[in-house]
This record gives structure tokens, C-alpha cells and sequence, in this order.
């Protein structure tokens, strides 16, 4: 532990932030001659020196594609890639290492859903349940889907603090719905839903429950049993892994149920020109060659995060939290969106009337790297009739001085603005 002194609260202990710092060489760098300050986790998250080494070193020294090789080299890869598969199992709780299937992102893991379901479960005139806060990538592959089956999309809505109303929620279930799809935690506002009820009362009614957890797993322990959802998606890049790695959890049931949704090599059994079968779970949905370095990028930073302790992470980024709501609110005319009771360290915000894009240009030459727009959730802002936000997202090694610079920043922009 260590003693980390702040000039508005005096004293707060916090564990050793300077410390995890040094796992991230990025950080130590200035932009235009400034301290780099980066506010941009939502988008994604820097990577620990562990991380890059290991990778670097995999490409040096173990390079070799998985599954088919009968040689050293491709047999050592294969072991890793799996040992990676089960690394992923474990930090999620699934039952079975056979339910984690490795994708290139949310992105794919949701389509891979989509399209998959929606071929074996969805007819004309079901629907599908998503929510008013879903990120674009859970909104498009449903709505296409749906397209294609002549099928219709519901929304659940929510309060302006960003909060899901769950009455309206269960007035939208009906013998129609075949899926439900929610985010975790927003990427807009930061709220963090209810994810076990939502899930326990789509169940009520037999309709299973796709979560994307993109902006939860970075920040607290998921248990995919607990939660008892049926596919849980997730981006390496969001955990402090590398691009182009993702996972898709899927209950063992529904991924033996559904149709491929790739095709090509690795995922088939025997491939004649009359027939194909095809492989057994996970590879039935790992059409190619994977992206197996990344894959065990993924698992050295899940153990990289299980060695801090994400009681840890969770608790001093709560502490970050409620130290920038009490002093961003100070800020006259900065207004907030995302108030729930229960969220992450994320700040959606606009200074009076300046447009957010003057805003992070502005705090972007003072060294500090926020995002502005939409954030790929245009009808979410489409609820507060706005086009977006500056977001500022912060993880665990980000520090309270860096709050305390970003409102220092906020006002010298007011200054110059207003
Ligand atoms: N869902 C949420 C909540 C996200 O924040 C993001 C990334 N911003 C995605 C899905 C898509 O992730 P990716 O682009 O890594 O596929």
C-alpha cells in the first residue's frame, strides 16, 4: 500500500499505482512535450510490458501454425494456444473449455450469434430483445438478422441516468422472443446492468440471454455461471490484450445446436464434394488459421490481472470514480451523462455549450486523450437529443493527479471558450 496525496482530498491510500505504471511503457511518454494522460481505455487499453514481451517472443522464437503440424514447433503452439483456451475458461468460470470459442473481437463474437441463432431459432415474425444503450456491434448484426428473417427488434429503454428500466423490460418478453441481447457496461455512460436479473428473467420465460461484457471484464471478476447467460462476448484489446484476439462464451447446448458461421479450413470433419461435417466444439467456429499468438497474448494479460487481483482493480478504480463525480461536478456547466448507482470510471460529459470535438482537441494538445462523438452508440444519444459526449475513461493505472489535471484542463478551455 501506499500513501497518495491529492489536492483536494488530502490523503487517500491507493496500492502502488506508480508501481503498475511501470508495467506500461506507453504511459511514460509526453505528447507535444506534455505528460501523457490517457483517458481512452473505452476505446482500448495499453498493454503490460509482459504482454508485449511474450508476444514478441512467441513471434521469435515458437512462430508456427497450430493444429495441423506433426513438428516440434506446431505442436509446442497448439499446447499454448490451448492452455490459452483454458486460461480464458477459467477467468470466466466456464464450465467447459470447449464453450470458449476464440473470435477477432466483440465484433465477430456478436455476429457469429447473430447469424448462427438467427439460422437455427429465429422465423418470421419472432423478435429479438436489445437495449437503448447498446454499442452499434449489438444492435447492426441483430437488425440484418432480423432483415433476413423477416423478424422485428425490441428496445428496452432507460432512465436519463442511464439506467435500464426493468418493468419495460419484461412488458417486451412474449412468446415471440427468441434471444435477449445486453450490454454489460455501457461504453457511453458507464452503467453497469443488472446482468444476472436480466438474465434469470429472460429464463423465466426459456429465452436465452447473449451479454456483452466489452467494457465489464476489464473492470470486475465475471462468473458466466453465476450469471448463468447463455454467450458472453468480449475484445482482447479492451483486457489489456493485443488486437484481433476476442472470446465468444457460448453454453455447450446452443454452440452444438447452431450452424457454423464461417467455413473453410479447421472447422470441418471430412470435406467430400457431395458433404462436409464438421469439427467438434470449439473448432466448429474457428474457421482458419486463429489468431493464436494473440490468443495467448489475451491469456498472459488475464494472468497478468489475476496477479494484481481484481478485488484490487475494482476497488481503487471506485475510489477514482468518486473522486472525479465530486470534482468534475464542481465545474460549472459541465454536464454529466451516465449517473446510475452502479457504474465504472467513466466520465461522458459536455463543457456548456462547446462542442465536444473543440473539447478534446483542446485537451488533446494539453497531453490528454479523451474520446468524442458517438462512441458507435447513436441512439443511446438519440435519448438525451444530442449527438455525443467527451468520454474520458479511466482504468487502474490512472491516478487521481491525472483527474485533478483534467479539471484543471476543463477549466482553462472554459476560460478560452465561454
Ligand atoms: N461493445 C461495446 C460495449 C464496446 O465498447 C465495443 C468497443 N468500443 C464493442 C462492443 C466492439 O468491440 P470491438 O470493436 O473490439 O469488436
Amino acid at each position: 500500500m501506499k500513501i497518495h496525496k491529492t489536492k483536494n482530498t488530502g490523503q487517500i491510500s491507493v496500492f502502488d499505482v506508480a508501481k503498475i505504471r511501470n508495467d506500461f511503457p506507453i504511459l511514460n511518454q509526453k505528447v507535444y512535450g506534455k505528460p501523457l494522460v490517457y483517458f481512452d481505455n473505452g476505446a482500448t487499453t495499453q498493454k503490460p510490458k509482459i504482454v508485449i514481451d511474450t508476444m514478441s517472443k512467441l513471434f521469435s522464437e515458437h512462430n508456427s501454425n497450430v493444429h495441423r503440424g506433426i513438428h516440434y514447433l506446431s505442436g509446442q503452439m497448439t499446447d499454448m494456444y490451448e492452455l490459452a483456451r483454458t486460461k480464458v475458461q477459467n477467468y470466466l468460470n466456464a464450465r467447459h473449455n470447449h464453450e470458449i470459442i476464440f473470435t477477432y473481437g466483440t465484433t465477430a463474437s456478436i455476429n457469429t450469434v447473430a447469424y448462427s441463432f438467427g439460422e437455427a431459432y429465429v422465423k418470421e415474425n419472432d423478435e429479438i430483445i436489445v437495449s437503448e444503450m447498446e454499442h452499434h456491434s449489438n444492435i447492426v448484426p441483430w437488425q440484418i438478422m432480423c432483415t433476413r428473417k423477416n423478424a422485428k427488434l425490441r428496445v428496452i429503454p432507460f432512465n436519463d441516468k442511464g439506467e435500464l428500466l426493468l418493468n419495460e423490460y419484461k412488458k417486451l418478453i412474449n412468446s415471440r422472443t427468441k434471444l435477449v441481447a445486453v450490454v454489460h457496461v455501457s461504453n457511453s455512460l458507464g452503467t453497469i446492468n443488472p446482468v444476472k436479473e436480466i438474465t434469470a428473467i429472460a429464463h423465466e420465460n426459456n429465452i436465452p440471454v447473449l451479454i456483452d461484457g466489452t467494457q465489464a471484464i476489464q473492470h470486475q471478476k465475471i462468473d458466466v455461471q453465476d450469471m448463468d447467460c447463455d454467450f458472453y462476448a468480449f475484445s482482447g484489446h479492451k483486457i489489456y490484450g493485443p488486437t484481433g484476439i476476442g472470446v465468444l462464451y457460448g453454453k455447450e447446448r446452443w454452440l452444438n445446436e447452431m450452424p457454423p458461421y464461417q467455413s473453410g479450413g479447421d472447422m470441418i470433419d471430412r470435406v467430400t464434394f457431395e458433404h462436409t461435417s464438421y469439427a467438434d466444439l470449439p473448432f466448429k467456429f474457428e474457421a482458419g488459421t486463429p489468431n493464436y499468438i494473440g490468443a495467448i497474448g489475451l491469456g498472459v494479460a488475464m494472468d497478468y490481472l489475476t496477479g494484481i487481483g481484481l478485488d484490487n482493480i475494482q476497488n481503487y478504480e471506485k475510489k477514482l470514480l468518486d473522486y472525479g463525480t465530486a470534482n468534475l461536478t464542481t465545474l460549472n456547466g459541465l454536464k454529466l451523462y451516465g449517473t446510475a448507482k452502479n457504474k465504472i470510471c467513466l466520465f461522458s460529459f459536455l463543457l456548456n455549450n462547446v462542442h465536444p470535438y473543440d473539447t478534446g482537441t483542446m485537451l488533446d494538445k494539453m497531453g490528454v486523450a479523451v474520446r468524442t462523438g458517438h462512441h458507435c452508440t447513436q441512439p443511446l444519444w438519440e435519448h438525451y437529443k444530442t449527438e455525443g459526449s467527451v468520454r474520458a475513461s479511466l482504468v487502474f493505472y490512472n491516478t487521481l493527479e491525472e483527474i485533478d489535471f483534467l479539471c484543471e484542463a476543463l477549466k482553462k478551455i472554459q476560460k478560452m471558450f465561454i
